[in-house]
């Protein structure tokens, strides 16, 4: 029995490799959490953190509420299974499974009775005496996972335990594992890159791309409401269809047509035509629509189509279409169709409950639920303005503030799943007007006029809490899960500390040059200042500073230069960074500064490519203040 938390965790290999990025998930005891994605996007590397196989770069991992970061796998209570099952040849299927407890010195009497109830779990009791060599591949993999389960711990690691096994085992195995989850109450956590593997076992999938998490959820609503167009595709077979097109408004109704073709025009349903227009989404722009196989219908209306192929699978058809102007096909799934034939003409009916519709650059989703809330706010001191309703919030947050956040065009952004219905002292009340409701499998979409701002608020709702169309009521978010963001969704809100990037320096002009000596540590030489000389506090900020390089050490920094003349550098050893969306923020130690400094750069370097470098500071880029005396 085991919980754990992993809070940003990020991992950076040696050389620079970005494997996992601010990866951050709760995982409760006893439940079924397989990450899933595909090859080389950072599932194995977090596996190997938690089992304390790969440190972590930065990020906190807790197991139980204790941090273990720093705690060495043996004592963490864990055991893991690996893909090759590297049983010991030479010893039978019982020497095998007692192993670790014989090195553990277990007496032989517990040894048996743990190897035996393990046995019988897996039902392997009659192959006890057998050698590897004589065993299947499933019964192989059977040990393999008896091997950990004598161990007793608290969490069971799975990377890829399937991958050997041929499609007929890898199925039954797949029963087999989510029954022994059951007969074991422990947490599981299990990687896998196969998506049906992943759907049919875990009951929080958590889909990864590039090192990071795109989304988390239970497989019904990964399916219903990927936020974006990697889960929404990697998820589901056959795959959704994409279509590219131009969303259009013609007569009050709001439409897609697809390629662009006047013809082949979808309108889309009321609820989400108004989800639209209270948006920032542009007419007259292209975006791409998308329609899973199964809420398309063959029909005698909607869109033409000609019948490319035909597959039939017993109990249901998938049907390969072409629509004009479209280069892929467009799938149909359906329970059995007898009448369909290859070169019918044909028309596809499509179920607009059940439509997507993704931005074409940033692939985020554009109706339903959306990864992010994202609503225009303002910042004055430690209050947040949004629409007609101030959100004050507390020191601690402010204390995360990174300063672009006090700019205009910013967005308070919350993720729909954390906002909350109950007061409590950590989150803050926001008053919105219930404007209409979508049903889903397991929840509610609620989506709510907050006063005098655009877009709705969206968030899910349990069945049983009974919310209806015109309500208005208080909603609660939580501090800790609201960020500031810009319009290109690079966050204001850090997971480290902001510290005000304070120092004292001493000024003096001599012969029209200012020495900016700072106490502790270096001295910056500018073209007169002309400020008096004498003391004063030194703030450096945080969007002026460039860091510069002897050798070149990314793709996009294409002069590196050499030539650092002192007098306008200060140098700078890297504490950890924060990965944006266009930008970098690092953190770094600087001589004379007490706290660590906090600097945004252009996000095509890594620091953990280059742990100490130089800085440029411009003479705007820092500010001198009096010192108070
Ligand atoms: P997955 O399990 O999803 O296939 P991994 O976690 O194995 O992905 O790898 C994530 C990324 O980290 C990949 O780009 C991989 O090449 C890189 N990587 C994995 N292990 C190492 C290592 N020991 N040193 C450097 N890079 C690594």
């Amino acid at each position: 029995m085991a919980s754990l938390l992993l809070k940003h965790i990020y991992k950076v290999y040696p050389g620079g490799v970005r494997a996992v990025n601010d990866f951050n998930l709760k995982i409760k005891d006893k439940s079924f959490v397989v990450l899933v994605g595909p090859s080389g996007c950072g599932k194995s590397t977090t596996l190997r953190m938690v089992a304390g196989l790969e440190g972590i770069t930065s990020g906190q991992l807790y197991i139980d509420n204790t941090l273990v970061n720093d705690v060495e796998s043996k004592n963490r209570d864990i055991a893991m299974v690996f893909q090759s099952y590297a049983l010991y040849p030479h010893m039978t299927v019982y020497q095998n499974m007692g192993f670790s407890l014989k090195l553990r010195h277990e007496k032989s009497a517990v040894i048996k009775e743990k190897v035996l109830k393990a046995a019988e779990v897996l039902e392997i009791s009659d192959l006890l005496d057998r050698k590897p060599k004589e065993l299947s591949g499933g019964q192989r993999q059977r040990v393999a996972l008896g091997r950990a389960i004598v161990r007793e711990p608290n969490v069971f690691l799975l990377d890829e335990p399937l991958s050997n096994l041929d499609a007929k085992l890898r199925v039954q195995m797949r029963t087999e594992i989510t029954k022994l989850h059951e007969k074991l109450q422990t947490t599981f956590i299990y990687v896998t890159h196969d998506q049906t593997e992943a759907m049919t076992m875990g009951d929080t999938i958590v889909v990864m791309n590039k090192g990071f998490i795109q989304q988390a959820d239970s497989p019904v609503t990964l399916f219903e409401d990927p936020v974006n167009l990697f889960v929404a595709t990697f998820l589901g077979s056959p795959q959704m269809n994409i279509v590219e097109g131009m969303l259009v408004k013609k007569e009050g109704k709001i439409g897609f047509e697809l390629e662009m073709n006047k013809e082949n025009v979808v309108w889309f349903k009321e609820e989400t035509a108004k989800q639209i227009i209270n948006s920032d989404i542009d007419f007259d722009k292209h975006y791409l629509f998308g329609v899973r196989p199964d809420h398309i219908k063959i029909s005698n209306k909607g869109i033409p189509a000609h019948v490319e192929a035909v597959e039939q699978l017993g109990d249901e058809t998938i049907v390969y279409t072409k629509i004009e102007g479209h280069k892929n096909n467009v799938v149909v799934k359906s329970p059995l169709l007898n009448n369909i034939n290859v070169n019918d003409d044909i028309h596809l009916d499509i179920s607009m409950n059940r439509v997507y519709l993704f931005d074409v650059l940033s692939e985020h989703s554009l109706i339903g639920m959306p990864s992010f809330n994202k609503l225009p706010c303002q910042l004055k001191d430690n209050k947040i303005k949004v629409g007609k309703s101030t959100i004050v919030m507390d020191s601690e947050f402010m204390s995360h503030l990174l300063a672009g956040a006090y700019e205009k065009d910013r967005y308070l952004a919350i993720k729909p799943e954390h906002i909350e219905f109950e007061k409590n002292e950590s989150n803050a009340p926001l008053n919105v007007r219930v404007d209409f409701i979508e049903k889903r499998t397991n929840y509610n979409i609620i989506f709510a006029v907050v006063d005098g701002v655009k877009p709705y608020l969206i968030f899910r709702a349990n069945k049983d809490r009974n919310i209806k169309v015109g309500d208005e009521l208080d909603v609660y978010l939580p501090l800790e899960h609201i960020s500031i963001f810009d319009k290109h969704d690079d966050s204001y809100y850090s997971r480290e500390i902001v510290y005000p990037n304070k120092a004292i320096a001493k000024l003096k002009t001599r012969n029209e040059k200012t020495y900016v000596s700072i106490i502790g540590g270096e001295t910056l030489v500018y073209d007169n200042l002309h400020r008096e000389d004498g003391e004063y506090e030194f703030v450096l900020k945080q969007d002026k500073c460039k860091p510069v390089f002897k050798h070149k050490v990314a793709k996009n920094i294409k002069d590196p230069l050499t030539k650092v003349n002192k007098g306008e550098y200060l140098k700078v050893s890297c504490y950890d960074e924060e990965p944006q969306h266009k930008t970098n923020t690092i953190f770094v130690k600087i001589k004379g500064f007490e706290e660590y400094v906090t600097l945004n750069i252009k996000n095509n370097f890594s620091v953990y490519k280059m742990p100490t470098f130089k800085i440029k500071v411009p003479f705007d880029g820092f500010e001198l203040k009096p010192l108070e005396k």
